[in-house]
This record gives C-alpha cells, sequence and structure tokens, in this order.
C-alpha cells in the first residue's frame, strides 16, 4: 500500500494550520509543535478520510477505537516534559500516532496495546514509516515490570482510578500522566514520583477517552 505513504502539499498544509490551531488552544512546548508538525497523521487514515486528518477531531480507527485528538496527544505530551533518551512507557498503542510523536520528542518508547488486531496492524504501520518502538501485546494497566523502572509513563485510555502498580514502575522524579473518572469524562491526573513513598499528584482538565480495560482498570 505504497499510496498511505504519499505526504502532498495539501496534507504539509494541513499540519502547518493544525500546529497554529494547538498553538491557539494553548500547548507552548516547541518540541510538541515541532513533532506534531512533522508526523503525518493521514498514514493513519484510510486514503478516503484523508480531508479528516488534520482536523482537531479523534477518529475511529476499527474495534471501537480510536486515534486520539491531537490536541490530546499534544496536551500530554507537554505534560511528560520528555528529555531525549527519557525512557517512557505508553499504555494504549492503538493507532501509533502518540507512539511517533513520543520518540519525535526523543524518547525511547515501550508501548502496550490490549487488543490483538489494533496491535498487529500498529506493528506494522509504524515500521514502514521508519519508526521504532518497542511493541508488547497485553495488559498494560498492570505495567510492564520487566522493562521498569521508567522516566515517564502515558496512559492513552480512561482510568477507573491511578494503578498503584504503574507508580512503582516510575524512576524517583518519573512522571505519570493519566486520564481518571468515569466512562463518560476523565480528569488529567499528572503524578510525580518525588522519593521512594511519596507522590505528587496534580489534577488538570477534563478530556473524554476509550476505557482502559484490565486488571488494574474497568
Ligand atoms: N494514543 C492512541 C493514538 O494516538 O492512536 C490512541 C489510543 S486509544 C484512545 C486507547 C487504546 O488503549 C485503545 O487502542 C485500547 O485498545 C487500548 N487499551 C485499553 N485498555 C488497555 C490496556 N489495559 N492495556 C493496553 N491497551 C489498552
Amino acid at each position: 500500500m505504497a499510496y498511505k505513504f504519499v505526504d502532498n502539499y495539501r496534507e504539509q498544509g494541513g499540519r502547518k494550520k493544525l500546529v497554529a490551531l494547538l498553538k491557539d488552544r494553548g500547548i507552548t512546548d516547541e518540541k510538541v509543535l515541532k513533532a506534531i508538525g512533522k508526523v503525518p497523521r493521514h498514514f493513519f487514515f484510510d486514503e478516503t478520510f484523508w480531508n479528516q486528518a488534520y482536523k482537531d477531531i479523534a477518529f475511529p480507527i476499527g474495534d471501537g477505537q480510536t486515534i486520539s485528538q491531537p490536541y490530546t496527544v499534544a496536551y500530554q505530551t507537554e505534560l511528560l516534559h520528555i528529555q531525549k533518551g527519557d525512557k517512557v512507557l505508553e499504555i494504549g498503542t492503538g493507532s501509533g500516532y502518540q507512539t511517533c510523536i513520543l520518540m519525535e520528542v526523543g524518547a525511547k518508547v515501550y508501548t502496550i496495546e490490549r487488543q490483538p488486531n489494533i496491535y498487529n496492524h500498529t506493528l506494522k504501520v509504524l515500521p514502514g514509516m521508519g519508526y521504532k518502538a518497542n511493541f508488547f501485546l497485553g495488559d498494560g494497566s498492570k505495567g510492564i515490570e520487566e522493562y521498569a523502572p521508567y522516566d515517564k509513563i502515558i496512559v492513552t485510555a480512561g482510568a477507573p482510578f491511578v494503578p498503584e502498580i504503574l507508580l512503582k514502575q516510575l524512576k524517583i522524579g518519573g512522571i505519570l500522566v493519566i486520564p481518571v473518572g468515569d466512562e463518560k469524562t476523565q480528569k488529567m491526573i499528572t503524578v510525580i514520583r518525588v522519593n521512594e513513598n511519596d507522590f505528587d499528584r496534580i489534577e488538570l482538565d477534563t478530556f473524554r477517552f476509550v476505557p482502559l480495560v484490565g486488571d488494574q482498570a474497568w
């Protein structure tokens, strides 16, 4: 499907406008804005829907799941304050768009998806685009103990609570970003690991995510 990797002026222009829109909406981190301006979001869409790719909307990707809204991707990435080489665990790979943005801002990404169809699809698409993450299939609500600790953890599905087990997989000084709430809306929560036993928790804006389903989830 070589056609999928065509990046025309129309799509490049769409990205420029999207970056301007995200600036207007309050995204200030230049690294994040540059990443949004670089990653071809239309590659995650069927060609029929390329005209939707640079709108600031979530979009269905099959199996009842969505590619996240660009504003949400930028917002969560900004909160992670990624430094070059940070080891980042992403829970909810989905289309892999967020994964690419994380890599563009310098992260080394470990990403886990629970739905086999989505996992198998993204596993092929991302390397084809030149993005080499570490892909896992399974329940990310328990993290991935084997590769812990992480500098940063991002959860891209709505959780009923902050799983303790994820906090334990953070380095000291590490940051967890996770939407927490009910089925309808969630508050974005940032948790910073201050030392072995202490965590600072900050509650931010309201979002709407698909549910995090698993052992430490719904
Ligand atoms: N950030 C992604 C993107 O840019 O396309 C969108 C992620 S989508 C909103 C949430 C994803 O989390 C879905 O693909 C869903 O299957 C996955 N998910 C839900 N619960 C999970 C769990 N316990 N472990 C791993 N993935 C999970």
